[in-house]
């Protein structure tokens, strides 16, 4: 049983920026291994070309073993209308399609201003409802707090962003501080009116500890009754536009933290946290993060 539900988002978010490129058996153990320790949905990998990141080469072959898993919601992210019809024919379970709520950062990532992206996410719920098996459809607005291009982004350009991806029907938006320009009054703020546009239930949050404030900001929108959180195995990942910046919040320690607040994960965190040693162990190049996986846990927890 789980109050909560946590994406883990390494194989994605977190892999993304990793230079060398992960051999496939290690992503299917990843993936396998994750799902045995009861985590209910993965964003597995990225229908992006393989030129601009060649590290998701097998992204069929990952998405085609998620599939394979019972008890697993597999999404994987897409760019464009491309990606997305590939993923739906090889029966991706949610699409996570991404923009950006800075103009200069989307231009940047997908090379397109946010109204055109808005269009595209458009055709892409189109085609998907008019499939025979509907796959869910997620929107990640990613900068949603700020970038490193821009600096501070408004909150009413992201309201609107809100307003228009819910009018056109998704059933899931993922508010995303990319690079740590979030705080916790500022996280608030912002979830508050996105709640009221678009309800609790389709939201999710997506934080990175650029500035130390990511848990922080896990706390003030758990005020809120916001229970969906992405999370990555040892904080892997970053923003390729911020370089040095670090990655998601750890998800050992973000479970960390929700057990400590009596709320309920379904994860064993002993069995995650020996986990964690072998992807610290697949990662040597990688400065890894996270506490809870130096620290361990508290004697007696
Ligand atoms: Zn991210």
């Amino acid at each position: 049983m789980s109050d909560v539900l946590i994406r883990e988002v390494g194989l994605r978010d977190g892999l993304q920026l990793v230079k060398n490129i992960l051999p496939t058996e290690k992503k299917i153990k990843w993936l396998n291994k994750q799902s045995l320790l009861n985590f209910q949905e993965i964003e597995v990998t990225s229908f992006v070309p393989k030129k601009v990141v060649p590290q998701f080469f097998d992204a069929k072959i990952i998405l085609n073993e998620a599939n394979k898993i019972s008890n697993l919601t597999s999404s994987v992210l897409v760019p464009n209308l491309f990606g997305a019809k590939k993923a739906l024919e090889l029966n991706a379970q949610k699409i996570n399609y991404v923009l950006s709520a800075s103009e200069s950062h989307n231009k940047a990532n997908v090379n397109k201003d946010i109204n055109s992206s808005i269009n595209e996410l458009n055709e892409i719920v189109n085609y998907n409802n008019n499939l025979e098996k509907k796959s869910s459809i997620s929107v990640a607005i990613s900068t949603s707090f700020g970038c490193s291009i821009e600096g501070k982004v408004s909150p009413n350009k992201v309201l609107n962003i809100v307003e228009k991806v819910t009018h056109l029907g998704v059933d899931e938006i993922n508010i995303a501080d990319t690079v740590g320009y979030g705080n916790p009054y500022n996280v608030k703020y912002l979830f508050k009116h996105v709640i009221e546009i678009a309800g609790k239930d389709k939201i999710f949050a997506h934080f990175h500890d650029t500035r130390g404030l990511g848990l922080a900001n896990v706390i003030a929108v758990l005020e809120l009754g916001i229970f969906k959180f992405d999370s990555s195995l040892c904080g892997l990942g970053g923003c390729p536009f911020a370089p040095g910046a670090s990655g998601n919040i750890p998800t050992e320690d973000l479970i960390y933290l929700l057990k400590t607040q009596g709320i309920h994960t379904g994860i064993n965190l002993n069995s995650l946290l020996d986990f964690c040693k072998f992807i610290k162990d697949w990662f040597p190049d990688e400065k890894l993060e996270g506490k809870m996986s130096k620290a361990g846990l508290p004697v007696g927890f």
